[in-house]
């Protein structure tokens, strides 16, 4: 008997029929013997179709309310798969965030999980199936909270960690984690296994596959997790601690994402602790800045600083700019309109020129980089937006991924 713990992403939930799937899928396996817990997402598409309705308010809507709305998705999922199980003679029940509870603190729309209670699900699994939603919590003031998009993961091995369950299993709509988005490019290759820092890095760079948060989490405690498909019955990902990898190849993946935004500074004054003051109330504001280039300047006394943020801080940091009186410049230039590529692979430590393998392929294919970041095991480039796709086909055949 093994103690499961089986999360279930939007698309595989989308439809009663689909939910339907997902109880057979879950009867099978309580049948086999194992206590069952599963994690539900929303119905694909409730969630952006909340969001959007509380924009239809405000655009700045109170987010205390924006999150009681959307952990609202998550409800409804819960409750039909707990009653198709029931249909199906099994013995199954949901609860809520709050009557677990799911603990977590922060703020709203962007919790983290710091503890749930297990009493109830520990007695209830030893003959009956735990449906729990994914992706909220209940703050210590007893508010509702969501522990930001693509949560229900991090909910899950939050779980399996608390349950010590023997297993973390990923149901999701492809077979597993590719070598990029199979979605966008059909040649992506599905990987076997992967290490905790890669898929890190991957999905911190934009596969959303998995959430990055679950990732960090189960990396941290050490939970072995599989990524697999809802609808097929192929193997899946497994995801686990580095040293029982052989690498073979210098890059496993390519990830993009299109959430980045590029400005320029003009003609700021090029001496000690300029860069300080313009990052320091970035820094204080939490706006997490990603690439930073400083280009000297020919006659040595005024320079220009590019750097990246989230595109949605974009507004923010034009307002901090312009309220900042402790720099000077002559303008700024933005572009939104920029999206970053990466490759990733544990294999780059061992392989030299990746660097410049990189940069000839974007160059071949006269994609200009305005923005370059390097980690021991990925190298990211800003580029123009519409050039992502051929850039990421591009680099995928070059390393071999295709
Ligand atoms: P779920 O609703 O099951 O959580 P998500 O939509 O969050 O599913 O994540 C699955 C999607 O991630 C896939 O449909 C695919 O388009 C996308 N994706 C992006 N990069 C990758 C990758 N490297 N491998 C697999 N899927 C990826
Ligand atoms: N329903 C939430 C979202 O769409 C959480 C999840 O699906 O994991 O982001
Ligand atoms: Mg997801």
């Amino acid at each position: 008997m093994l103690k499961k713990v089986l999360k279930f992403g939007g698309t595989s939930v989308g439809s009663i029929d689909r939910i339907q799937h997902v109880a057979n899928i879950i009867k099978k396996e309580h049948d086999s013997g194992n206590q069952i817990i599963t994690i539900v997402s929303a119905m694909s598409g409730k969630t952006n179709e909340l969001v959007k309705l509380s924009q239809e308010i405000n655009k700045d809507f109170d987010k205390r309310e924006l999150d009681v709305l959307l952990s609202s998705g998550e409800q409804v999922t819960c409750a039909l798969l707990a009653g198709a199980l029931i249909s199906k003679n099994l013995k199954a029940r949901s609860w809520m965030n709050w009557q677990i509870p799911i603990l977590t603190e922060g703020e709203h729309s962007n919790s983290r999980i710091i503890n749930i209670n297990t009493t109830k699900i520990n007695n209830y699994i030893k003959n009956g199936v735990a449906i729990i939603p994914g992706f909220q919590g209940i703050s210590r003031d007893g508010d509702i909270t969501t522990i930001g998009r693509g949560g229900s993961d991090a909910t899950a091995v939050a779980l399996a960690k608390l349950l010590d369950a023997d297993r973390c299993e990923i149901y999701t709509d492809v077979d597993g984690v590719f070598s990029t988005d199979p979605n966008k490019i059909p040649v992506a290759k599905k990987i076997d296994k992967i290490s905790f820092d890669e898929m890190l890095e991957l999905s911190s760079l934009g596969a959303k596959v998995m959430q990055s948060s679950a990732v960090q989490t189960a990396m941290m405690y050490d939970i072995p997790l599989e990524v697999r498909s809802t609808f097929t019955d192929r193997k899946g990902t497994k995801i686990f601690h580095q040293e029982n990898l052989d690498y073979t190849k210098s890059v496993t993946g390519v990830a993009y994402s299109k959430d980045d935004a590029k400005i320029t500074l003009l003609g700021v004054e090029d001496k000690p602790g300029v860069a300080a003051n313009i990052f320091e109330p970035l820094h204080k504001a939490q706006i997490n800045v990603d690439m930073v280039i400083q280009n000297i300047s020919s006659d040595q006394k005024k320079t220009d600083i590019t750097f990246t943020i989230k595109r949605n801080d974009l507004l923010k940091t034009k307002e901090i700019l312009k309220n900042n009186k402790k720099i000077s410049y002559k303008g700024f230039t933005q572009n939104e309109k920029v999206a970053k590529v990466s490759i990733v692979g544990a294999g780059m430590v061992s392989t030299p020129g990746v660097t410049y393998k990189m940069f000839k392929a974007l160059a071949d294919e006269k994609i200009n980089i305005l923005a370059i970041s390097t980690s021991e095991i990925k190298l990211s480039v800003i580029i123009d937006e519409d050039n992502t796709l051929n850039a990421v086909k591009k680099l995928h055949t070059i390393f071999d991924l295709d």
